[in-house]
């Protein structure tokens, strides 16, 4: 995730990252807004951003 904010480009389509980027739910790939609106329409996108929050959950606890 260090070089989130420095990426350019989509780790997707490779398309620009000016106007929007998001992080996937899936990987610590860098999205734009066309590619992670694909990712949402995912049947286990749910599942995803619940399996990424416990995980956050589960690292603070470790601090
Ligand atoms: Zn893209």
């Amino acid at each position: 995730m260090d070089n989130f904010y420095t990426k350019t480009k989509c780790d997707c389509c490779g398309g620009s990252l000016d106007s929007c980027r998001i992080m996937s739910m899936y990987s610590n790939e860098c999205f734009c807004m066309k590619c992670k609106s694909e990712e949402m329409k995912k049947s286990d996108y749910e599942d995803a951003v619940k399996k990424d929050s416990e995980e956050h959950v589960g690292k603070q606890k470790f601090r």
